[in-house]
């Protein structure tokens, strides 16, 4: 077995088809989250009618119904269902009603693939990728979310911030103290925290989203306070270059809202990955 797998080539396999399987439920995540959570906020609003019919009627969560067709709910072949391969042979197109499907799913899909496929090349098969295959997944969908909805839901980056934690103690990152995790969590959230209050007492708008100060925490948690001030300038600094070239090109008007979460995402990654420079 250890033969096997020993070779880096077989190593990247082997990552690139965990990582596309695992992609292909991060899909279902990005998809049915915001709606189940929608669904409920509705519900408790008590405002059950006129709802969304993908979200409106019976039962709707990760595992419930079947996958599906989002537009005509023809179920799902399992040969029309392969991460990435079903994509590529029905050329971007449902087989159902030939509709174009949302290039999230080849993205999520392939950017897992690659991304997994490289951490286990970068630290083998150890208990260290693992996490960081847990970390890769959950920031993907995070991103992948906000990106769609401007939403970090707590269902997500909460449990992330408690791994994170967690594998601290557990020792999952040799070079991590539990301590600097702890400290990582608490600075990350009050840093944005006092941004936001700062910001909002300043220009009476807010600027970010709870949501935000949560996945700083997590990646305080994950990475220790040391690496808050990089991963706070590469996210800073990658969502000010985007918001200039979406402006520039008429794509975002001022004043007009932008997710952050993807920027803060692919910081948090990077830090994780390459660590501090
Ligand atoms: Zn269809």
């Amino acid at each position: 077995m250890a033969e096997l797998l020993g070779g880096p080539s077989s190593l990247a396999l082997l990552g690139a088809l965990l990582g596309v399987i695992l992609g292909s439920f991060l899909n279902v995540v990005a998809h049915r989250l915001p709606r189940q959570l929608d669904r409920e906020s509705r519900a408790w609003a008590r405002d059950l009618l006129a709802l969304d019919p993908e979200t409106g009627d019976g039962t709707y969560n990760l595992a419930w119904p079947p996958s599906h067709c989002p537009r005509c709910k023809q179920p799902l072949r399992w040969f029309h269902n392969l991460p990435l391969v079903s994509w590529l042979a029905l050329r971007g197109q449902s087989a159902c009603c030939r509709q174009p499907i949302a290039l999230r799913y080849p993205l999520l899909e392939g950017a897992m693939g690659l991304m997994t496929a490289f951490l286990f090349l970068r630290f083998g098969l150890t208990v260290e990728a693992l996490a960081l295959v847990l970390l890769t997944g959950t920031l993907l969908a995070l991103a992948a979310i906000d990106g769609e909805w401007q939403l970090l839901p707590d269902t997500l980056t909460l449990p992330l911030l408690w791994l994170g934690l967690l594998g601290a103690v557990l020792g999952w990152t040799p070079a991590l103290h539990t301590s600097d995790a702890i400290i990582g969590a608490a600075a990350g959230y009050l840093s944005l925290w006092s941004l936001y209050w700062g910001h909002r007492l300043l220009t009476k708008r807010e600027g970010m989203g709870y949501g935000d100060f949560k996945l700083l925490s997590a990646g305080g948690a994950w990475l220790g306070w040391q690496a808050l001030p990089q991963v706070a300038l590469l996210a800073a600094a990658s969502g000010l270059a985007y918001a200039l070239t979406a402006r520039l090109r008429g794509r975002l008007d001022p004043g007009q809202a932008m997710p952050f979460g993807p920027f803060l995402a692919a910081a948090i990654w990077l830090t994780a990955v390459f660590g501090v420079r």
